[in-house]
């Protein structure tokens, strides 16, 4: 593990909520799928299943999108911007089985707040590790995906949507007309 188990599952949570608006469509369409993001990705606490809490969840999706675009000093800019909007305290706290980990918000703060901060401060960690370089853009192309390499060697390059695979397949597909030629 590169970073806090809790830095790692929010920075691939946040990839994540981006990527769902990303190559693939709108892919956070209803409170149904938000239950499933919610679900998938360990979230506990507040959830209301609200067209209000979805539209709230959506409406973040640029914002962190634009931290993987940003240089550094706006990327130090944003996080400290989402911090101080949501008036984030961290504290340490165990819950649910969880080992200690840092919460800036109280549990009961609204699904969209929460998830900003918590992306907020695992950006935080990686900007003291001196490690943004670990926000990519998924090198398919045409793909626009994020990516969040947390590999020891660095070397993820596509996102989580198959474009790994589609990769392997081009290279695979080159090789071939190379050898009948
Ligand atoms: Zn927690
Ligand atoms: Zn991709």
């Amino acid at each position: 593990m590169l970073f806090a188990h809790d830095t790692e599952c929010s920075l691939i949570a946040a990839a994540a909520l981006v990527n769902t608006a990303g190559r693939d469509g709108e892919l956070l369409p209803d409170v149904a799928a938000l239950d499933a993001f919610f679900t998938r990705h360990g979230y506990t606490g507040r959830h209301e299943r609200t067209d209000a809490e979805l539209r709230a969840v959506q409406e973040l999706r640029p914002r962190l999108r634009r931290i993987w675009y940003a240089e550094p000093a706006e990327i130090v800019a944003v996080v400290n911007g989402l911090l101080r909007e949501h008036r984030a305290l961290p504290q340490l706290i165990e819950h649910d089985d969880e080992p200690y980990h840092l919460h800036a918000v109280p549990r009961d703060a609204p699904l969209a707040t929460r998830i900003a901060v918590e992306a907020a401060m695992a950006i935080a960690d990686l900007v003291r590790a001196g490690e943004l370089s670990r926000l990519r853009i998924c090198e398919y192309p045409d793909c626009a995906n994020v990516v969040v390499d947390l590999s020891r060697n660095r070397s993820r390059r596509f996102c989580e949507a198959g474009c790994g695979n589609r990769a392997a397949v081009t290279a695979y597909r080159a090789r071939r007309a190379a050898g009948r030629s």
